[in-house]
C-alpha cells in the first residue's frame, strides 16, 4: 500500500496516507527523509479535498510511446524517447474541473498515461540504478488541445494550458508497473484501454534518458505516454482513467 495523498484543510496544505476509511495525516512531506509518523486521526475522504499528490518543479512527457497511439495520429513510431514538458501549472487534482479554452481550442483531447513520481535527484543515472529514485506512480491526464498541437511547431500551447495536468488521486509507493491495464472512460463509455507490457520505452530507460538531459528533482512526474483511443472532451464531460492496482483519476470538464 503506502499511498500518500495532500488535501487541504482549514486553507492549509497537509501530507496524508490513504488508509480505510479515510486519510491519515502525517506530520512531514514524505519526500523530506524518514517515514513520515502517521496520526491516530483518520479524517473521511468525503471530508477533504485532495490536492495534487506531489510538488514538481517540472512534468516531463513522453510522446508516442504507445505504438498504437502513434499509428492512429498518423506518426512513425520513434526511434528514441520524444520528450515535452507541461508547466506545474497545468496541474490539477483529483475531482478537479478541466477548463475548456473557449476561443483559442475546438478540439481538447484526452490522454490517460501512467505517472512516475521521482525521490530524490537524478541525473546521468543508470538504466539499472533509476527504479531507485522512483517514490512511486500516480494517474495522469495529458489533457492536450490536439488543433493548437498541429498547428504549431512546439507542444507548449496544446499541452500547457491551466488544469491540462490532472495527476492523482494519491501516489502509490507500493505499485509495481508490469503489465497493468489503464482503460480511459468518458460519460461512462470505454475510449483507451492499454497495458503496460505496450511501452515502446519502458520506465527505467525513459528516466535514465531524460536524466542525462536534465536533472530531475524530488517530486518531478515523468508521463509515460497514452494508449490508442484518444479523442475529444466537451464541456460537461466527465473523464475517468483507471490503472489497476492503483486507483481512478476522475475530472471533469467545463469553460
Ligand atoms: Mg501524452
Amino acid at each position: 500500500m503506502p499511498r500518500y495523498c495532500r488535501f487541504t484543510v482549514f486553507g492549509k496544505h497537509r501530507w496524508g496516507l490513504v488508509v480505510d476509511g479515510g486519510i491519515q495525516p502525517v506530520d512531514d512531506s514524505p519526500f523530506d527523509g524518514g517515514v513520515p509518523r502517521p496520526s491516530g486521526e483518520v479524517i473521511p475522504l468525503e471530508a477533504v479535498r485532495l490536492d495534487v499528490p506531489t510538488t514538481a518543479t517540472k512534468i516531463v512527457c513522453v510522446g508516442r510511446n504507445y505504438a498504437d497511439h502513434a499509428k492512429e495520429l498518423g506518426n512513425e513510431v520513434p526511434t528514441e524517447p520524444l520528450i515535452f514538458l507541461k508547466p506545474p501549472s497545468a496541474l490539477l487534482p483529483h475531482e478537479g474541473v478541466i477548463r475548456y479554452p473557449v476561443g483559442q481550442s475546438t478540439l481538447v483531447h484526452h490522454e490517460g498515461e501512467l505517472a512516475v513520481v521521482i525521490g530524490r535527484t537524478t541525473k546521468n543515472v543508470s538504466e539499472a540504478a533509476a527504479l531507485d529514485h522512483v517514490f512511486g506512480y500516480a494517474i495522469l491526464n495529458d489533457v492536450t488541445a490536439r488543433d493548437l498541437q498541429r498547428k504549431d511547431v512546439q507542444f507548449t500551447r496544446g499541452k500547457g494550458f491551466d488544469t491540462f495536468c490532472p495527476v492523482g488521486p494519491w501516489v502509490d509507493t507500493d505499485f509495481r508497473p508490469v503489465d497493468q491495464r489503464l482503460t480511459v472512460t468518458v460519460n461512462g463509455e470505454l475510449r483507451q484501454d492499454g497495458h503496460f507490457a505496450q511501452l515502446i520505452f519502458p520506465i527505467p530507460m525513459l528516466i535514465a534518458w531524460i536524466s542525462r538531459v536534465m536533472t530531475l528533482e524530488r517530486g518531478d512526474i515523468i508521463a509515460t505516454g497514452t494508449p490508442a483511443g484518444v479523442g475529444p472532451l466537451v464541456v460537461g464531460d466527465r473523464v475517468e482513467v483507471t490503472i489497476e492496482g492503483l486507483g481512478t483519476l476522475t475530472n471533469t470538464v467545463d469553460a
